[in-house]
This record gives C-alpha cells, structure tokens and sequence, in this order.
C-alpha cells in the first residue's frame, strides 16, 4: 500500500536553481477506515438497533415529527450515525414506503457529498460557547431555500457550556417550524430536566458482542481479509460494545497481523489475558490448590497485566459461571457459542453459594484496590479467600473479625494434598516451608519473592527470628490470613523507597530504546494502539485520541493539536506516559510529543457563517475590499 520515494524540495535563489533538502517520505494511498467506509447510510444497515430505528422510519413514513430528538447512549453505538440517516430521510423527497432515504433525490445527494445546507452538525466538545450556540440559532431563523427542514445535530450536547445551554433552552422552547433539533449524548444525566423534557427521547443499547462480530465478519469478507472468529470475539469484547471502537481495532489489528487476523495475534496486540487463565484459575480454586492459583497470578501480572484488571476478569468470569448455572440466565451472557459450551461445563462444577462468595470478595477487592498500600498482595488475599471458600469455609469474613475461625491450612507440611497439574519445576519452587530458614524464604513462596523482585524492597529473612518463618508469614506450615494482613500493612510503609526505586529503574531503561526512524503511519498506528489499551475508565480519552491526529513534524518530534484548554489539561497530565509508549513501540528515544492549542489557523471544519466567511475571505482577499466599500454585513 505504501511506496517508498525520494521528496526533493528546489528553490529559486539567486537566480539559480538550488536543491533545498531531499527527504524519504513515503506516499500513503487513499486509505479509509472502516468505521467511514462501512458506515450505514440506511437505517436497515444500522447493526443491532431495530427496535430504535423501526420508529424512527415510521415517523418519517407518517410525516409525524417532533422538534427536538434526544438520542443517548454509549460511544459509537450508532447515535451520530442514525441521527445523520434520519436527518436525510425527513428531507428526502422521495423517501422509500419504509422510510429509508433514497440516496438519488437532489437532497439525499448534496448531503452525502457534504454539500447540504439543510443540515448542520455541531460537536458540542470543541464548540461549546455561547457564541457558537448564538450563531446556531441565527441559522435556525432563516428558513431552508430548498427542502422542508433544516435539521441540527448537536453532539456531546451535555458539553455545552452553562451560558450555552441557556442560550440554547430558548430556541428548543419555541422552534421556528422548520427547524429540527438531533442532540446526542453519551450522558443524559447531566443535562437540564427542562432540556430532557423537550425532546422525544430514545436510548440507544450496547451492541451484543455477537452482533458486532457478525458485522467485523461482514467487513473482514468484504475487505478480503482471514480471521478466526474467536478474535473477532476478543475485538468485539474489548470494544465494550461500541461498534465505532471495534472497527477502529479490528483497523489496527488487520494492519498489525497483514490481514490474518489470529486469536493469538489479537491477544497479544490488545493486551487482553486469554480467558484460558480464568478458567484454569477457577479449577485450581476449585480444588482449593492455592499454590497453582498464587503461581498463574503471578505469571499473568508478569506478562505485564494489572492486578485489579485480572480480578475484574475473574470477576466477570464468576459472573458468566453463574449465569451459565441455569437455561433461563444462560441468554445473559455475551459470549460466543464455542465458550457458552466450556462455561455450562465449568459451571456445573460450582456450587451457586461458591460463585456468590466469589464475586463477593472480587468485588471487595476492587473496591479497596485503590486505597490498599500493597495491591498484589490485596488481589493474593481475595484469591487465597477464595479458594477458602471453594473448599466450604465461606462464612462471611472469614479470617476478618476477632471472632474467626481458624482456617485450614493452606501450605501443608508433607504431601497431604497431591498437587497433580504442577510441572516438576513448579513443584520444586513451592515446596512446603523448611525448617531451614533461608531455604523456606527462598523456595516456598515464589509468588511473593518475585513481588520483592519487583519493589526490591522485602527484607531479607533475619536469622534471628525466633521462629522459621518464610515470607508469606507461614508458620507451621499453616498459612494465617491475619499474619497476611499485617505483612500488607508493615509492607506498605516501603513503598515510597519502591517509587524511587522504580523513578530510577525507568530512567535506567531508557537507554535501551534505540533510535529507529518511523513514518507518520508507524506514529499514527502507535497512537491508535495506545488508545485502544487505555482501560474502560478512560474511554473518553482513548476516543478523543482517535479523533486527534499526532503530525511528524522532523524525524522525531510530534506536533499534536489540542482543540480546547479543558483538554489541554487532560493531556498535559497524561503526555508523559503517552510520550514513554510511543518511544517504546516506536523504539525512539528522542520522539517528542509537543502539545499546543488548536489556532485559528490549524485546519478545522468551518461551521459558522463568520468562520466560512473568513475561510472565504482568505482566499480571495479582495472580496473583503469590496464587502467594506459597500458596507456588506453577514446576515
Ligand atoms: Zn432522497
């Protein structure tokens, strides 16, 4: 797709000609992305909405219109994209007896080549004043010349500025008749009672994960790309939902694996743990074998995984094996056909009182994530508690209150329990404490000797102590859950050295990024991959990076445009880290991201009369001349 060539730039100088600079540049064919190319433009290609856009087809086909639609819902399910075919079909002059638009009439035409001046879009992000909102409403005054209906779509409309919002009440109560109001939002609940009140309002659904691999197959057909259906899975899951955001992986990911698309690959690309973990985490739980449990924890977070992700997805794994527990539930899960099978046939093998337990200390886990000083050991506590659980102690906080049980023992001197799945070297490492105390602190608990790997900061076992003692607080061989708690604490107080530590360790790894030289599609592939791993808190930043085009200004530093100061702010506070991934993937240190606010002079869609006056202006500056000597006004 891409051809390398040689950019020579000339200049008349002195009356010679003299050669500038030569650079490598490489000429990028005409590439859309399928979120623009397999956008629907009738409502029947609209995936996974029909009940919404039945109705919205036969208010066009009854001529029954409303003034101001509100259409909510989570990102890129659809709203913009519904509100657009909507917008084009109540102008149509030929709509289809079902209501779709014709796509042939003058209307249908100007609008799909961008030309339409019946409908305008407003994206309420980046033009929330009140001037924005004042020179919207002049428009709405003047009534179409051609058409029935000039047609508003405002989107992120509870972006809006106050002042905005109370220009904006006016015209929504009293709508010239001609004019049509589409807002969008992804958050209803921030706007005002007596916008809500105003507008017809329909809610747009998450799509199932099956409808959208449905589509991705229709897409990956259509662009003659393989794949496997499980990773189409992956991509529909990571989407979350959202149709938008999963073509824009299922993009990065056919360009990342040259059009093969393997559950392998995806995985690795997306940074998402292969389910395979949670369902042999379960088993091992299941038969209470913590010393298999602590050992894939620990070989998932050192694949680079975040502990609170990983209980999130035992969480939700839980979560599926308890919907699989009868036929009726069994619709709630959104899984493909092939894992729907293995999740019946592990789910047959929990009691309903386990899984309750189960989800319930995940879900403890998770909330006291964030204000725990040592998290890895937080998530060890919830899985040992677990485990617990599967072997019949569930009573409520076991192992909290003064009043507890004493628990069974969890690293068993001998070989009381046969551990039949451990690999020979497995078994070795975690073998039941010594009474040698050096040996026991360095073999028993592997889990937490690399946690001291990783803080460097787990002091080393004093001989002087008066009992063998191995890391995990074991004594006897038992393992006591409060012993465990008071090591999280005692650990806590550390972490400060361990910051320090890890400040120094990052600078240290610097050194081996090389310096590779990358194009601006390498640089806009990275910005989209770091996108698409921000976690699910973050969605609102991954999709305004997606909007956002990093620019490769020299062979290392990277113009990046910021529309507002509110965002300004945002990714002030995360450059660094977008900075650190980018040299990284890109394998540049010197790559250097420079944020600056958009100017008016940076390319933007001119959207108000002033701003397409002054684009005009711009162009032919003598029409500014003439508008002046005739005292010409904008209307
Ligand atoms: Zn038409």
């Amino acid at each position: 797709m891409c051809h390398p060539a040689i950019l020579h730039v000339f200049s008349f100088e002195n009356g010679r000609l003299q050669h500038k600079k030569s650079q490598k540049v490489r000429i990028i064919m005409e590439y859309i992305v399928s979120a623009r190319k397999y956008r629907p433009r009738s409502f029947d290609a609209v995936v996974g909405q029909e009940a919404l856009t039945t109705t919205l087809k036969k208010s066009v086909q009854t001529g029954k219109l409303a003034h101001a639609y509100l259409f909510c819902g989570p990102r890129g399910v659809g709203k913009t994209t519904c509100a657009r075919i909507f917008a084009k079909a109540i102008n149509c002059m030929n709509p289809s007896p079902e209501g779709n638009p014709c796509e042939t009439c003058e209307s249908c035409l100007s609008f799909n080549e961008q030309r339409n001046y019946n409908i305008h879009e407003l994206d309420a992000a980046s033009n929330n004043s009140v001037d924005d909102i004042r020179e919207l409403i002049q428009q709405a005054q003047i009534p179409p010349q051609v058409g029935k209906y000039k047609v508003f779509i405002i989107d992120e409309v509870h972006m809006l500025s106050p002042g905005a919002f109370n220009a904006f009440l006016k015209t929504l109560e009293e709508p010239p008749a001609h004019v049509i109001f589409i807002l969008a939002t992804t958050e209803k609940n921030k706007l005002l009672p007596t916008i809500l009140s105003r507008c017809q309002i329909y809610d747009f659904k998450r799509m199932e994960v099956n409808d959208i691999v449905r589509h991705l197959e229709f897409v990956a057909g259509d662009a003659g790309i393989t794949y496997e259906v499980e990773a189409l899975n992956v991509i529909a899951q990571k989407a979350d939902g959202g149709m938008r955001d999963a073509l824009s992986i299922f993009d990065q990911v056919a360009s990342f694996t040259d059009g093969n698309i393997t559950y392998q690959k995806v995985i690795e690309n997306l940074n998402v743990l292969d389910y395979e973990y949670y369902f042999s985490m379960t088993t091992s739980l299941l038969k209470t074998d913590i010393k298999q449990v602590l050992l894939t924890f620990n070989e998932v977070l050192s694949k680079g995984f975040d502990a609170q992700n990983i209980i999130g997805g035992l969480a939700t794994h839980f979560r599926n094996l308890l919907m699989s527990q009868s036929a009726e539930t069994t619709t709630l899960l959104d899984v493909p056909d092939t894992v729907r099978a293995r999740y019946k046939e592990q789910a047959a093998a929990c009691a309903p009182k386990f899984l309750y337990t189960a989800l319930k200390r995940c879900s403890e886990c998770d909330i006291n994530y964030r204000t725990s000083n040592n998290k890895r050991l937080l998530v060890e506590l919830t899985l040992i508690e677990i485990a617990q659980a599967a072997a019949g102690d569930d009573s409520p906080g076991s192992g909290l209150g003064p009043t507890q049980k004493i628990l069974k023992p969890i690293f068993q001197n001998g070989n009381s329990k046969p551990v039949k799945n451990n690999t020979p070297q497995q078994v070795q490492k975690t073998q039941p404490a010594q009474p040698d105390t050096t040996q026991s602190t360095t073999q028993s608990a592997k889990p937490a000797q690399n946690y001291s790997q990783t803080t460097g900061t787990t002091p080393a076992p004093k001989v002087s102590e008066p009992a063998p003692k191995n890391s995990f607080g074991v004594k006897g061989g038992a393992l006591s859950i409060q012993a465990l708690r008071k090591r999280s604490q005692t650990q806590g107080d550390q972490q400060q050295n361990t910051k320090d530590a890890a400040a120094n360790a990052s600078e240290s790894q610097a050194t081996d990024i090389g310096t590779r030289i990358f194009t601006q599609e390498d640089l806009t592939n990275a910005w989209l991959k770091y996108a698409n791993q921000l976690p699910r808190e973050e969605k609102a930043t991954a999709e305004r990076m997606k909007n956002m085009q990093p620019t490769l200004l020299d062979e290392c530093r990277v113009d990046v445009i910021i529309d507002n100061g509110m965002l300004m702010e945002i990714f002030q506070n995360i450059s660094d880290q977008i900075q650190t991934f980018l040299q990284r993937t890109l394998d540049n240190r010197d790559l250097r991201l420079e944020l600056r606010l958009r100017e008016y002079t940076d390319k933007r869609k001119a959207y108000s009369q002033k701003e397409q006056w002054a684009e005009v202006v711009e162009k032919r500056p003598a029409l500014l001349d003439f508008s002046r000597k005739h005292k010409l006004e904008l209307a």
